[in-house]
């Protein structure tokens, strides 16, 4: 049976941390500014306003190299605090207009409001009204994108920032990705895109007269998904975070990986990034899932389950670098390295202030530096090396304090 056709929004803050820099300071409207670490070190651009893009200056680029191409460009460290209160108020006006609201990070999200129309009219309609409600009401723009699939609403939403509304019509969605570079497509990464180059295939369209056997024998089941994206079918749901069964996050190197001892660092990144992220949402879960993808794309999962549900990185950590070590094939390269945590419950109120018990310590611990990384950024505490759990006096106790 035909699956209901859908109606997806993607919403995608344009320049959100920039944005938000210049209504902090009204002054700097207008300029090139850029959010980032620091330039004397190895900080990156998290995010450039469109005057410094113009002269090049993109997101993750090296401050050195964003500073070179644009002297004059204002810099600011974040105020990441004001971000996540911005975003909040973003996310409630989205909310107001459909529960169906999935935020996939702190500045986009999508809404399904399939079945809307008698409510708030046509897509389009809806879309503007939106954007016009964040101007209003948050003095944020941003760019939104309609479609039938999440795939190509996101694509949609990239492509006439800032404050831009692109609609794939129902139908069109394969004519609408047919010259677009195959690198838009989501799983397409650096190495993934060289692999198709070299066949000569550069546009979604060249990629979507493959037929399937050819791209299932070149890239495995991973090929069955590219064959498929590249028409447009992408059949995942917006998922709201009630329902919410797993909080994860991956990452695909630019290089692939062959050193253990860098893979563990990522991992340990990637469960400190899934642990604030799970205490964010007041979860915690029991189940804890590695996922590797080597050089060639065949790609394993594994999963381990804990005694007890758990929000903290140290313990996520301990479990998914056991299942590292028991299912890396040393020197192998691998180029994406995924952490899962699912079995989620919510965290009991009473766990939260517990003292003596070690869990209840890391927790406090744990939220204490949420709290900073919130107002500081995520580069303001680093790990000199991997934490142990705490032993009798080196407690959080004088941690700043929880609010
Ligand atoms: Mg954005």
């Amino acid at each position: 049976m035909e699956p209901p056709r859908r109606t997806i929004l993607h919403v995608d803050l344009d320049a959100f941390f920039a944005s938000v820099e210049e209504l902090l300071d009204p002054a700097i409207a207008g300029k090139p500014i850029i959010v980032g670490g620091d330039p004397q070190g190895r900080g990156v651009v998290s995010s450039a306003s469109y005057a410094a893009r113009a002269f090049g200056v993109r997101s993750a680029m090296p401050m050195a190299v964003a500073l070179r191409l644009c002297p004059q460009a204002i810099v600011r460290r974040g105020h990441y605090r004001e971000y996540g209160r911005y975003s909040r108020q973003v996310m409630a006006i989205l909310r107001e207009y459909t529960p169906l609201v999935e935020q996939v990070s702190i500045d986009e999200a999508f809404l399904d409001v399939t079945g809307c129309e008698r409510l708030w009219g046509p897509a389009d309609g809806l879309a503007r009204a939106i954007q016009q409600r964040i101007l209003e009401g948050c003095h944020l723009p941003c760019s939104v994108g309609v479609a039938t699939s999440k795939l190509v609403a996101k694509i949609a939403s990239g492509l006439r920032k800032p404050q831009g509304l692109v609609i794939v019509p129902p139908g069109e969605e394969a004519a609408f990705l047919a010259p677009l570079p195959v690198e838009e497509l989501w799983g397409v990464g650096e190495v993934a895109a060289r692999r198709l180059h070299a066949l000569g295939l550069h546009t979604i369209g060249a990629l979507a007269a493959v037929p399937k056997e050819a791209l299932v024998l070149a890239f495995g089941n991973q090929g069955a998904v590219l064959y498929d994206h590249a028409r447009g079918i992408d059949n995942r749901p917006v998922v709201p975070e009630n329902r919410r069964r797993s909080v994860s996050n991956e990452r695909t190197f630019a290089q692939d990986l062959t050193d253990g001892e860098e893979l563990r660092k990522h991992l340990l990144a990637l469960c400190d990034q899934v642990a604030a992220r799970l205490r964010s949402l007041g979860l915690q879960g029991r189940i804890v899932g590695l996922k590797l993808r080597y050089h060639d794309f065949t790609t394993v999962t594994r999963r381990a389950t804990i005694d007890r549900p758990t929000a903290l990185s140290p313990t996520i950590f301990q479990h998914a670098r056991g299942l590292l070590d028991a299912t890396w094939r040393t020197g192998t390269p691998v180029r994406l390295l995924g952490v899962s945590i699912s079995g989620l419950v919510e965290t009991p109120v009473r766990q939260l202030g517990l003292f003596g018990d070690d869990d209840g310590r890391w927790m406090r611990l744990s939220r204490a530096l949420d709290d900073i990384r919130n107002r500081y950024g995520e580069q303001a505490i680093r790990r000199a090396t991997f934490l142990e759990p705490p032993g009798e006096d080196e407690g959080p106790d004088d941690a700043s304090p929880e609010p």
